[in-house]
């Protein structure tokens, strides 16, 4: 078996899981039958402190659909310039909610409060959009995690205007912030959240806000093709996921720690972000071939992902244990040797 660094979504799913999926009872969802998926909806919505949730495909499934029940064609989306809805997720906003994208600076992964209020569109004009959502992410997908203190401004800065979190690794930020989820979830209308990353599920993400919402999300949700059958199969999954899986997001935050500190020995390599859930960033600062140097893992079964702009991301998770790293970390002491 790899070690995978390349990403939290390389997760297979547990025994536990593999088990209760088998054995899951299951129903039509899409005549809301499936006592499986009708128990992932609620207990996610338990968790985030909200009234229901929708189970869905994926992330970038959950977003989009969050941009297309909030918002009407030709609104504006103020969104961090390097969040995920902008970034990584092919342009769907455009194509699906037909909105338009407003991006905006980020420090450390947060929206600057001053920035946001300068954005949204007060006056009734016939020549301006309609600020339809302001966009967050927390964890951000640099790795950093986003105070509370600033949610909190945003939240007062918005009024009105509803919020979306992508929340993705939302258990990675709680766990880092130690506070419960709901915590994070009472700043946003509408939150994201994947089973399918560092919580080991196979497929699937929620959508969690308030139960009108909730109510259109399934109408559009079935426009995208998005109504599943008898999927208890993943939501069984899902259920471990939220039960179990969340509670030990600790163990990859200490593991890629571990990981930075190991990597900083070597006196080329600079760790470029602040260590805060389980990634860790870091330049090499020395003569080699970054291709020889991936096959080179590759044939000692470690595999990463080439660098963005000259960054590597190592990302830990459920199947990475502390003796992999030390391997990891000799190995590439044998290649730069
Ligand atoms: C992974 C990720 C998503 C999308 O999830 P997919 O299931 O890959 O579509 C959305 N937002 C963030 C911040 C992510 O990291």
């Amino acid at each position: 078996m790899y070690i995978d660094l390349r990403s939290d979504t390389v997760t297979k799913p547990t025994e536990e899981m593999r088990k209760a999926m088998a054995y899951a009872e299951v129903g039509d969802d899409v005549y809301m039958d499936d006592p499986t998926v009708n128990k992932l909806e609620k207990l996610c919505a338990d968790i985030l402190g909200k009234e229901a949730s929708l189970f869905v495909p994926s992330g970038t499934f959950a977003n989009q659909l969050a941009l297309f029940t909030h918002c009407q064609r030709g609104d504006e989306v103020i969104i961090g310039d390097n969040y995920h809805i902008v970034q990584h997720e092919a342009g769907a906003a455009a194509v699906i909610a037909g909105v338009q994208l407003r991006t905006v600076e980020t420090k450390k992964g947060a929206m600057i409060p001053e920035v946001l209020e300068s954005k949204i569109r007060k006056v009734e004009d016939i020549h301006y959009p309609r600020t339809g959502l302001i966009c967050l992410e927390n964890a951000h997908s640099n790795g950093n995690v986003i105070p509370l203190d600033n949610f909190k401004k945003i939240r007062e800065i918005a009024g009105n205007i509803p919020i979306h979190l992508d929340g993705a690794r939302l258990f990675n930020a709680s766990t880092f912030l130690k506070v419960e989820p709901k915590e994070i979830a009472k700043y946003a209308d509408s939150i994201n959240i994947c089973l399918s990353k560092g919580l080991c599920a196979p497929v699937g993400s929620l959508l969690v806000g308030n139960k009108e919402f909730i109510e259109r999300a399934r109408k559009k949700r079935k426009i995208m093709g998005g109504g599943m059958r008898q999927v208890g199969i993943l939501a069984a999954a899902g259920i471990v996921a939220l039960e179990k899986m969340r509670f030990r997001l600790e163990e990859d935050h200490e593991n890629a720690r571990y990981l930075a500190k190991r990597l900083s020995n070597f006196a080329f390599i600079e760790i470029v972000e602040k260590v805060e859930i389980n990634m860790v960033f870091f330049k090499i600062d020395k003569n080699f071939s970054t291709n020889e140097f991936i096959e080179y893992l590759l044939k000692n079964n470690i595999k990463i992902n080439p660098p963005e702009d000259g960054v590597f991301r190592f990302v830990t998770h459920y199947w990475i244990k502390r003796e992999d790293i030390d391997y990891v970390v000799e190995t590439m002491a044998k290649f730069f040797n």
